[in-house]
């Protein structure tokens, strides 16, 4: 009980991340009104209004079944809607016996508050119409004041005091069970808002980066690049590839394949400025856009990032792994407008890098990248 207690105060305070089930929900608000009832059964025989002392007995007999056949997994709806049935009547009994001037007529507003939660709740049956609810409160208010208007009540109060008592007893339990069930219905909806958000977000993350690397997708980097021509920037591009990455795989087995890619892509990231894209290009090729950059500045960034790959394993953060030498292009903006034409260069360049012995860096003509 404790325990429920716990997460109903979480959840109230807004803290619980979890959305309580429709089951959970029912089950408290089953208990709850079925306590109410066993006070009002007390109520009634201290004030000795037998007829309303006899139907609240039905009343926390009606909870209690409702409470035990929702905890064992029967139909919320069908209790949902038999204690709808049990509000209308005691209200109409609750009228005729002791007068609108109780104010047990305010639980008609209770109910067509509800009836809109529930509407929203068993949205997916559509079998609850809020406005059928509310027409029947309508109804049964105008015959219980007709009612009421015609004839007297069944039972006088002896004390003086107990007509303001029920009156206000009935008026503030009202208005704290509409407040209660509008903010678990705005509390649902919260909580699964951002349930959604934080979904949506890893799904956005998911679309966006390599999941074995980390590293994001071809998509980020034409954006990146679109964004670059937007600003008039100038940037530099750097396409490199594992060397012999085929021969890890066939040597090693495909784990340690996995293995040396996610370093490499470690290695990159830590190499390059924050402002750097890396991304994973191909199978084991990594391109890195580097905006407000030119080639001779990429040549250094490419070396360097050569230089700690080869060193990798070494690392022991990484076990065992074999050691790994890349073979890398350099190009920048200034030798084509288009972002295909830099790559390309680029890419011709890490080809003739790997045709002429691998393990290097080729820039553009005129920049020595090669630290063989
Ligand atoms: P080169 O030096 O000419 O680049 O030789 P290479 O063997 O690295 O070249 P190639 O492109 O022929 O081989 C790339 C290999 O990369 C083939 C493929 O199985 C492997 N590979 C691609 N993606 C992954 C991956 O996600 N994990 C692992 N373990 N291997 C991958
Ligand atoms: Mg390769
Ligand atoms: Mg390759």
């Amino acid at each position: 009980m404790s325990d429920y207690l716990k997460k109903a105060i979480s959840f109230i305070s807004g803290k619980a991340r979890l959305i309580p089930s429709q089951r959970q929900i029912t089950l408290v608000t089953i208990a709850s009104i079925g306590l109410f009832h066993a006070m009002l059964l007390c109520l009634f025989a201290y004030f000795k209004v037998d007829l309303m002392m006899y139907v609240n007995i039905i009343s926390v007999m009606i909870y209690l079944v409702s409470f035990v056949i929702v905890k064992k997994g029967g139909s919320v709806l069908a209790c949902t809607r038999l204690c709808y049935a049990e509000v209308l009547t005691h209200v109409l009994l609750a009228c005729i016996a002791v007068n609108f001037e109780c104010g047990f007529q305010f639980y008609l507003m209770v109910l067509s508050t509800h009836s809109f939660y529930s509407a929203y709740v068993f949205r997916k049956e559509k079998k609850v119409h809020p406005f059928c609810y509310v027409l029947a409160s309508v109804v049964l208010f105008v015959i219980i004041w007709l009612w009421t208007s015609v004839f007297d009540p069944l039972y006088r109060f002896e004390q003086p005091w107990a007509v303001d008592f029920f009156y206000i007893l009935n008026f503030f339990t009202a208005v704290t069970a509409c407040i209660l069930f509008m903010s678990t219905f705005v509390l649902i909806i919260i909580n699964m808002e951002s349930l959604l958000t934080e979904k949506n977000e890893k799904l956005e993350e998911l679309s966006v980066k390599d999941p074995l690397t980390g590293l994001v997708n071809r998509r980020s980097v034409e954006e990146r690049h679109r964004l670059a021509t937007l600003n008039m920037e100038h940037y530099a591009v750097i396409i490199s590839d594992i060397d012999d990455f085929k021969m890890v795989n066939d040597t090693y087995g495909h784990d340690v394949g996995d293995l040396v890619l996610k370093a490499v892509a470690d290695v990159f990231q830590e190499s390059v400025r924050e402002k750097d894209m890396v991304c994973r290009w191909g199978g084991e090729e990594i391109l890195v856009f580097l905006p407000k950059c030119d080639a001779a500045m990429a040549t250094v960034v490419a070396n360097r990032v050569l230089n700690n790959v080869r060193l990798i394993h070494e690392h022991p953060v990484y076990g065992e792994i074999p050691p790994i030498t890349m073979t890398f292009g350099v190009a920048d903006s200034f030798e084509s407008k288009s972002f295909r034409e830099v790559v390309k260069k680029a890419d011709a360049r890490l080809y003739e890098g790997k045709s002429g012995g691998k393990n290097c860096v080729i820039a553009k003509p005129g920049y020595s990248g090669s630290v063989m």
